[in-house]
């Protein structure tokens, strides 16, 4: 490679897929992780962008809430110009990027001007929209042939004109039609016009793989009125065809569930990831607004008892997942490798926190039946003697002192050990707009502190309005104090107090 050309940074046109974050491919991920850049238009899901890491360059260059879209050409010389400074741009573009979606233009701007690409196809709508619907694009007893037809009406005044009259008169075919709202009445005009037949089975489908996925069917001839009497927006498309019939007993996606149910996760998002996928898995749309986060704080006096601590029986109390990943993380930093903690037995409150230990390979020696820190210390001063016992108890900074209190009654040394920092989230006025227009369906709380930082987020009018309609869910009796302390009801409380219990009974409950 010349000096030149290795100073030229590649770009990647990447399809980002339909909407549903999981359907972005392999691929797009890797590149997502290792790019400087990335520039984004609108239709690309807000997950994959929240996902990136934190020192990635985002760009917006599409049409989004209240931000202009940037004309073609300045978003060519914008890619030229990062490729040029040396950066690896990932241009994401909804769907495939070369389906309707002026990856040509780009790629050919870019060759023209000496900066390597590469294109990675995305699933298009055209496709995955029907797949989620249950219509099958193609079947043998019904179709033949699939055309992907623009509604838009050209470009410019070069751009090939789509064939109405000869798509009128296909047979044994599917009709895709992107970007066809505006247009939908003239456009069946032509098709009837041509001799397609009035009775022609069609639908639109709005939001293809998202939970607000619409989808609406009607004979071709009726389909215009019933766009407009259900109000369908973009982004939308319509299949015209035969295998629309299929829908009725292949539809699948508006089944599950949680399907089109708005719930509001207010856990910090490094810990709310394999949530917001069980819940997504079950159909609901999740509105990922944390009221909290966390961060490392450093005791270093406290890290420094740990290491003279001389006992030999000794414990380690962790009551949350985040007292495991931060202990452990700083442990290897103060004392060393793993080795190390064989020295002590292990002890651990709830569900999550074994699991943290065990995705570490550690199991908990000691957990107690019931999942509160205040019955676990009465349960473990009990049940084992812990006189000439060590105790390190790793915290953060908001528990209050029972477990240390009750455990040094045993005659046991308490050595708290505060690991992490849990602090406030404010929520942009983008957020509280979003909740306010649309406000969800369910809140799910998992612990107190999410509870106090959302009340503060809001004013009282703004929190009657939040919880108007709300089915609120929280993990266990704590927390349901604190909600109740804010005037919030609590519709349910999870049993067993895990996040897989608190999801099963808010599926029971929709579901009764
Ligand atoms: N490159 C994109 C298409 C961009 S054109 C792709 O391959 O999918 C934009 C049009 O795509 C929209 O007007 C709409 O017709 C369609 N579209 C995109 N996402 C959609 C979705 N989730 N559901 C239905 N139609 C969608």
């Amino acid at each position: 490679m010349s000096e030149s050309s290795k100073k030229t940074g590649t770009v990647f046109l990447v399809g980002a897929g339909p909407g549903d974050p999981d359907l972005f491919t392999v691929k797009g991920t890797r590149l997502l992780e290792q790019c400087d850049v990335v520039v984004c238009d609108n239709l690309v899901p807000d997950e994959l962008i929240a996902t990136l890491p934190a020192e990635t360059e985002r760009l917006y260059v599409g049409k989004k809430a209240n931000r202009h879209s940037l004309p073609q050409d300045q978003i060519n010389a914008l890619l030229v110009k990062l490729a040029s400074d040396g950066k690896t741009v990932v241009r994401l573009k909804g769907g495939d990027p070369f389906v309707f979606g002026r990856g040509g233009e780009e790629a050919q701007y870019l060759r023209e001007h000496g900066i390597p690409f590469e294109i990675v196809p995305g699933v298009t709508s055209g496709v995955a929209a029907p797949a989620y619907a249950g219509i099958p694009c193609t079947d043998r007893r019904k179709a033949s042939l699939i055309t992907f037809v623009t509604g838009h009406r050209a470009a410019t005044e070069d751009s090939p004109e789509v064939p109405w009259e000869w798509l009128g008169k296909t047979r044994s075919g599917t009709l895709v039609l992107y970007m066809g709202v505006a247009e939908i009445e003239s456009i069946v005009n032509k098709l009837l016009d041509s001799g397609m037949a009035p009775d022609t089975p069609a639908a639109a489908i709005e939001r293809g793989t998202l939970p607000s996925q619409r989808v609406i069917s009607a004979q071709l001839s009726e389909l215009p009125t019933k766009v407009t009497e259900c109000k369908i927006r973009p982004p939308a498309l319509f299949v015209i065809g035969e295998t629309v019939t299929l829908q009725e007993t292949l539809h699948w996606f508006e089944d599950k569930p949680l399907f089109g149910k708005r719930v509001l996760v207010t856990r910090p998002a490094d810990q709310a990831q394999s949530l917001y996928q069980s819940l997504r898995n079950l159909g609901a749309e999740v509105l990922p607004f944390p009221t909290i986060a966390t961060k490392p704080t450093l005791n270093e006096a406290a890290w420094k008892a740990l290491r003279n601590i001389t006992a030999d029986k000794r414990w380690l109390v962790f009551t949350s997942e985040n007292g495991v990943r931060y202990f452990l993380n700083q442990w290897l930093d103060q004392v060393g490798d793993v080795r190390g903690l064989a020295a002590y037995s292990i002890a651990a409150v709830g569900a999550g926190t074994a699991r943290a230990l065990k995705e570490r390979s550690l199991t908990a020696d000691f957990i107690p039946t019931k999942a509160t820190t205040a019955a676990f210390a009465k349960q473990m001063s009990k049940q084992l003697e812990l006189s000439d016992t060590t105790i390190v108890r790793v915290r953060g900074n908001l528990a209050d002192m029972t477990v240390e209190d009750t455990l040094s009654r045993t005659g046991a040394e308490v050595v708290p050990i505060e690991t992490y920092e849990t602090y406030p989230v404010v929520w942009t006025d983008e957020i509280k707009k979003k909740l306010s227009a649309s406000p969800p369906d369910v809140v799910l709380f998992t612990s107190g502190s999410t509870v106090n930082a959302l009340a503060s987020n809001l004013t009282e009018e703004e929190r009657q309005k939040l919880f108007a309609k709300a089915t609120v869910v929280s993990i266990g009796p704590s927390t349901s104090e604190v909600i109740r302390s804010h005037g919030i009801p609590v519709t349910l409380e999870a049993g067993p107090h895990t996040i897989p219990d608190m999801i099963s009974e808010l599926v029971a409950y929709v579901q009764s």
